[in-house]
């Protein structure tokens, strides 16, 4: 048996924007990502006893499916169809980042599983192949596929890689609350009048601000994430982080992706440490 392990990196969205609303009815978007230390472990072994198949399984607690509803089953299964090769290929995913939360779990472990079998194949798709099947898997796949911090646009599959050496100091609590990402969506539609030329807020000057601190520059006054406007009011828990993170010594706190996660930039790793403890 062959085996490849990966890293499924976390992701929260630093400044995070939507455009228009398409016909197909996604959004585009304007997001800078920015990848975690916090990651889950994706295993992918090939087995030789000739049972063709692909099979999922769960380590750990976390209670998720392993069938076609897992998206590391949908990665897989994409992957070998595209490859034209009947395999017995086993996932194990080890799940640290909490699920549902606007931290990219599942893309980043769908990526992870697209990376680890290319390895086991010796290579057989180029990057802009395995960017193509990730797009296939859902919107932030490509960009979990690269990691780092890059600017988003498009559904999330037009990626621009940001080059920066900033280290980011964050601390980032999960309320025990649940968020839809097409509900959260709908909520917008409804908030923005479907985008029709009448969206009342563009953050440019926010999103240059952002990429100027990632170059080294000031950290900006505020980070900007149109989710918050339509998700926080339904959210008390998430709101009431927001404000702790702050009055902890988070120097800006914003919710990532369609929540219902909350990060707090700090200054310094100690403040993050102690700021953590605290919230505990
Ligand atoms: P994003 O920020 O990309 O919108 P998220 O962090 O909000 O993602 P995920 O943790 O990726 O959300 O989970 C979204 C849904 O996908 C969950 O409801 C879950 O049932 C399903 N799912 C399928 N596969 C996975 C996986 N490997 N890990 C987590 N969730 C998964």
């Amino acid at each position: 048996m062959r085996a490849q392990r990966e890293r499924a990196y976390a992701k929260i969205n630093l400044h995070l924007e939507c455009i228009s609303r398409r016909d197909d009815g996604f959004h585009d978007i304007k997001s800078v990502m920015y990848s975690l230390s916090l990651s889950d472990d994706v295993t992918v072994a090939l087995g030789a006893s000739g049972k063709m198949g692909i099979r999922v399984v769960l380590e750990g607690s976390t209670r998720l499916p392993t069938d076609k509803r897992n998206l590391v089953y949908i990665a897989a299964e994409k992957f070998m169809n595209r490859l034209g090769i009947k395999a017995e290929v086993t996932v194990k995913l080890e799940k640290r980042i909490p699920v549902a939360a606007g931290l990219g779990g599942g893309s980043s472990d769908a990526a992870a599983t697209l990376r680890a079998l290319n390895r086991l194949f010796a290579r057989p798709f180029t990057e802009k192949a395995l960017l193509s099947i990730a797009a296939e898997i859902g919107s932030d796949v490509p960009y979990c596929l690269l990691g780092g911090a890059a600017l988003c646009e498009g559904r999330g599959e037009r990626i621009t890689r940001l080059s920066t050496n900033r280290r980011i100091y964050a601390v980032i609590a999960v309320a025990n609350e649940y968020v839809s990402t097409p509900m959260a969506y709908s909520a917008l539609d409804s908030a923005y009048s479907d985008f029709d030329g009448s969206v009342p807020y563009t953050a440019d000057s926010e999103y240059s601000a952002l990429i100027n601190y990632l170059g080294g520059g000031e950290l900006p006054e505020r980070l900007y994430n149109v989710f918050e406007s339509v998700v926080l009011a339904s959210c008390p828990g998430a709101a009431e982080i927001k404000e702790k993170l702050i009055a902890l010594g988070a120097r800006i706190s914003l919710m990532s992706g369609s929540g219902p996660s909350v990060f707090g930039i700090f200054d310094t790793e100690d403040a993050a440490k102690c700021a953590e403890s605290e919230l505990r």
